[in-house]
C-alpha cells in the first residue's frame, strides 16, 4: 500500500494498526475518507487509516480528474430550468415556489426536471401525463414562436480562466442530467466546451443517484480517481457509490442552510458556498 501511495505523491508511512497519511487539512481528509466508507483518526499532522484503504486515500489525496455536475454548479439555471418547472406547472394551474422545488430536489431521486415537475404537481392534486408536462416544460425552456426560451438566461457561474487553470492540472468531466442538445448548446454558448474533456448527459446512462453516469465519465476520461462537485443529494450519492469524493455546493437561489443540511446528510465531504472554493481543498 505504501508504495502505491508514495508513487502517487502521497506522504504516507506504515504505523502500528494501519497507515499514516500527511494531509494539509485533517478535518477535510477525515470527512472525505468517511464519505468513501473509511474511518480515519486524526494523528499528528495527518490522519491514520486502515491498511486496506488505499483506493479511498488515493481518491482523496491524489485525484486524477475533476468531475462537475453542470446545473447549479457551473451553470446558473435559477432563471431557466427552475423557472421552466414553475412555468410548466403554471400551464396546468399549479403554483410551485422556488422553495418547494428546492425541497423536491433535496429529497433525492430528482435528477429529471420533467419527472420532478409532474411529482410536485401531483402533490397538489393535479395529475398530468409526463408527456404533457414535458411538452409544457420544453415550450418554456426551448422557447416558442412567441416567447424566447428560458435557456437564454443561463450564465456560467465561474470564469473560464479559473476553470482553465484547473484543467491544466486535471482533465475535467461533466456528469449532467441535461439532454445532450441542451448541454452542448451551453458548452458552445459559454466556451465551456473547450475546457471539458468528457461529458455524460441524460440518456447515456442511468440518472444520478445511480453511479453509472459517474463511472461512464471516468471511463471516457480514461481515469479512475476523482472528485465530483454537485449541488444535490443525488450528486453526492452517485459520487460516493462510484468511489468518487463528493463535494457539495449551494446553487444560486437555493436556501444555504437547507441545502447544506441535505448535502451533509447525503454524505458530502464538505459543502461549498461557491464552486470557486474548491481550490481551497484540492491537493
Ligand atoms: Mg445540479
Amino acid at each position: 500500500m505504501i508504495a502505491r501511495l508514495q508513487a502517487a505523491g502521497v506522504d504516507a508511512r506504515d504505523v502500528e494498526g494501519g497507515v499514516w497519511i500527511g494531509v494539509p487539512d485533517r478535518a477535510f481528509a477525515q470527512a472525505a475518507l468517511r464519505a468513501l466508507g473509511v474511518s480515519a483518526v486524526v494523528a499528528g499532522g495527518g490522519v491514520q487509516v486502515p491498511a486496506d484503504a488505499v483506493d479511498a486515500v488515493l481518491a482523496v489525496c491524489a485525484p486524477e480528474c475533476l468531475l462537475f455536475d453542470l446545473d447549479g454548479v457551473l451553470a446558473d439555471v435559477s432563471q431557466s430550468y427552475r423557472a421552466a418547472i414553475v412555468a410548466a406547472a403554471a400551464a396546468f394551474g399549479v403554483t410551485l415556489t422556488p422553495a418547494a422545488i428546492a425541497a423536491g430536489k433535496a429529497e433525492g431521486d430528482a435528477n429529471n426536471d420533467w419527472v420532478l415537475t409532474r411529482r410536485l404537481m401531483a402533490r397538489q392534486g393535479v395529475e398530468v401525463s409526463l408527456e404533457a408536462v414535458t411538452e409544457a416544460f420544453e415550450a418554456a425552456y426551448q422557447g416558442t414562436d412567441d416567447a424566447p426560451g428560458l435557456w437564454r438566461t443561463e450564465r456560467l457561474l465561474v470564469d473560464l480562466e479559473w476553470l482553465g487553470a484547473l484543467g491544466e492540472r486535471w482533465p475535467l468531466g461533466i456528469v449532467t442530467g441535461r439532454p445532450r442538445g441542451d448541454a452542448d448548446r451551453f458548452f458552445g454558448e459559454t466556451g465551456l466546451g473547450a475546457l471539458v474533456a468528457a461529458s455524460v448527459t441524460m440518456h447515456e446512462a442511468a440518472a444520478k443517484p445511480d453511479p453509472a453516469p459517474v463511472r461512464l465519465c471516468l471511463e471516457r476520461l480514461g481515469r479512475r480517481r476523482a472528485w465530483l462537485v454537485g449541488d444535490t443529494p443525488d450528486d453526492v450519492r452517485a459520487a460516493r457509490a462510484a468511489g468518487v469524493v463528493p463535494i457539495g455546493v449551494v446553487a444560486p437561489g437555493d436556501d444555504a442552510g437547507e441545502t447544506r443540511a441535505a448535502l451533509e446528510a447525503a454524505g458530502a465531504a464538505v459543502v461549498l458556498d461557491h464552486v470557486r472554493q474548491l481550490t481551497e481543498y484540492l491537493p
